[in-house]
Order: C-alpha cells, then structure tokens, then sequence
C-alpha cells in the first residue's frame, strides 16, 4: 500500500516561489505523470516527495503518516534519475545489488532478489560488465534494476529516457509502464515529454510556474483542457489558439468567420485542434492563403497564418496545393474550444 497526499505543499528560495500550495492525493498503485516545461517546478516536487528537498509550507503524507521530518532513507521510496549514477568499478550485478548492501537486507537474499530484478529488465546477459561496457539504454536498465531491486512502496522517476535515442525511448517506455504494473507500486513520474505523459499516466498533472494548472486522465487534458496553457502544451501539433471577437454567437479575426457558438459577445480565445478541422478549396470558416504544407504520410498538414498566429489543419494525404494558394479550413461548432481572452482560463 502507498497512498501519497500532498497537502498545500510549497516550496520558496527567499522570494521565489519553486512550488506554490501543491494539493494532490495520489492513489495507491497509480501511475502519476507531473508534466511542464523546464523550470516548472516537477523535479522539486519530486525531490520533496523523497525528502531530498524540504518544503517551505504544508504537509507530505505517505499511507496516513506524515513523513516530512523523515530521512528519504526510512521513506520506503526508490528514485530513478536522468543521470544514472551508476558505479564505475562496479559490475552490473554488483550496482544492482548496492541498495541492498547498503540497507543492510539479509545477504542470502541478494543473489535471487538481484537475479530477479535484472530478468525483469532484461539485462541477464550483462551482468558481469562495467557500467562503460553498457549502451545507453543499457545503463539506464541498470538503474531502473537498482531501484527495483528494492521493492519499494513507491517510485519517483526524473526524466528516466531523457539520454535515451527515440527508438530506445519507446522501448523502455514501454518497459517502465509494464514493469509498474507488475510491480503494483505507486509511481510518480517527471517529464517535459507530452507524449511520454500521455502514454504512461492514469493522470497527468500539468505544471507551470510551480502552480498545477490541470489535473486529469490523458483523455481528459486532451479533450477539455483547463486554459490555454494547457491547450498549448498538449497535443502534435499543440492546439490552435486565435484571439479574436464573439458577436451575436460568431466569432470573428482576421479571415476568420465561424457562427453558431455559444458565448457572449466580446473578446475571446478560440482553439481548436488541426485533427478536428477538414479542409477544403472553399466555403469554410477560415478562408486564408496557404503558409507551409507538411506531408506527414498519413496526411498532409496545412498551414495559415492568422495574425501571428500560426494555424494549422489536418488534410487527406492526397491534398496538395502550392505556398500562397488560397485554402478553407472548416470547424465543427462542437470542437471549438472558448478560453477567457485575459485570463486564459476555459470558458462553459
Ligand atoms: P527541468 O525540466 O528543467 O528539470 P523542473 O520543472 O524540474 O525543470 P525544478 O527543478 O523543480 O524545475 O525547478 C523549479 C524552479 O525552482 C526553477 O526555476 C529553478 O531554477 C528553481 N530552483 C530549483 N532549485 C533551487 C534552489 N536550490 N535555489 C533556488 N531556486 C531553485
């Protein structure tokens, strides 16, 4: 069992605010994903978790019990970073087995527990060699058997593909998800990767400027997006976001017309995302001059420029015209995304 509460948890360096009043509750076994750009506030979130970090206010609860004032070593919570951190003159048995030396676990224990861990990863084969003798992708199954190789409650995982190729990544992706749901603990994991996010969460916690700004399953962050921040963030491409006006239930801006809307008039934020659109030569929503055209294999991307907006709209692979063409992009009412024009936040 590990159920982890965070309750108005923040962290400050004199003025500056790294985490601002963290409220979470996350469920025995779940799979968490804190998600954000660089700078957000997820690896000291993360680190407060552990105990590497204290909190500046609030409270860190684990099964019930308080545990700010515990070492990270009595946390029952392994952590798996970006930079491995493995021993050089360490063979990969002996890195695996290093946890379990240094807590002292009962020595006739170590060789089934180290025998197990490295199978789960598949590293059978190398372990009798140096961490230098490994691949990437290698190494970074060294480190994920080491904190496996504990059993513990918990685990936190930092970036744990960030040094890995996109072919590895996937992979080991993959892996982790797997390896957590057989090993039925609770893991916490950071990435700046919107992908990775979506692939691995239950939930996903989207970060930015240490506050949360969503807290949703990948489907929810994907469909109703909280703000524009968060319509941004998610999604390849990211929604398209468009400043403009709602008069009379049609918004309007540059080359821009889409009635039937339910909004009151004023300014507004519309989004929509290029999978939702169709286009066509004429007789849509936005009618503008063609920007750049991607073929991506399975369809063709269209783009036009609105203001400074860059907007994009998904077309049939078939669909081919020239830079400069005029094109129409067609939205259903019902994908039309309206955000608050200051504040960002989703309207209805
Ligand atoms: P990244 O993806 O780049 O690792 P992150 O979301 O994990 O980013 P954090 O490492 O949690 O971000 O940092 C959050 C903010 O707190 C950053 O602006 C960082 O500069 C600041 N920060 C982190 N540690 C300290 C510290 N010891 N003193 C002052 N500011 C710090």
């Amino acid at each position: 069992m590990a159920e982890i509460k965070l309750s108005g948890v923040s962290k400050r360096w004199g003025a500056f605010i790294g985490v601002n009043k963290f409220d979470l509750t996350i469920a025995d076994r779940e799979f968490l994903v804190l998600l954000g750009p660089s700078g957000c506030g997820k690896t000291t979130t993360m680190r407060m978790i552990a105990g590497l970090e204290d909190p500046t206010d609030g409270e860190i609860l684990i099964d019930g019990q308080v545990v700010n004032d515990l070492e990270p070593k009595d946390r029952d919570v392994a952590m798996v970073f970006q930079s491995y951190a493995l021993y050089p003159n360490l063979n990969v048995y002996e890195n695996i087995r290093f946890p379990l030396r240094v807590r002292g676990v009962d020595a006739s224990t170590h060789n089934e527990k180290v025998m197990r861990a490295s199978a789960m990863v598949e590293l059978d084969e190398f372990l009798h060699r140096k961490p230098a003798e490994l691949s990437g992708g290698q190494r970074q199954r060294v480190a994920l058997a080491r904190a496996i190789v504990r059993e513990p409650n918990v685990f936190l995982m930092d970036e744990p593909l960030s040094n890995l190729d996109a072919k590895l990544r996937v992979s080991t992706r993959a892996q982790i998800k797997n390896l957590s749901h057989e090993l039925a603990a609770t893991t916490i994991y950071v990435t700046h990767d919107q992908i990775e996010a979506m692939t691995l969460a239950d939930r996903v916690v989207v970060m930015e400027k240490g506050i949360v700004q969503q807290v949703g399953s990948p489907t929810d962050i994907y469909d109703r997006p909280a703000n524009t921040f968060v319509a941004s963030f998610i999604g390849n491409p990211a929604m398209n976001l468009i400043d403009g006006e709602i008069a009379g239930g049609a918004f309007t801006a540059k080359h821009t017309n889409i009635p039937g809307l339910k909004a009151k008039d004023g300014p507004i934020t519309l989004g929509f995302r290029a999978e939702d659109a169709t286009v066509t030569a004429e007789g849509g929503h936005i009618n503008a001059p063609i920007y750049t055209l991607e073929l991506l294999g399975d369809a063709t991307m269209v783009s036009v420029r609105i203001g400074s907006a860059l907007v994009s709209a998904r077309a049939d692979k078939t669909f081919r015209a020239e830079i400069g063409d005029m094109v129409s992009i067609t939205i259903p009412q019902d994908h039309c995304h309206l955000f608050d024009a200051e504040t960002g936040a989703r309207l209805e």
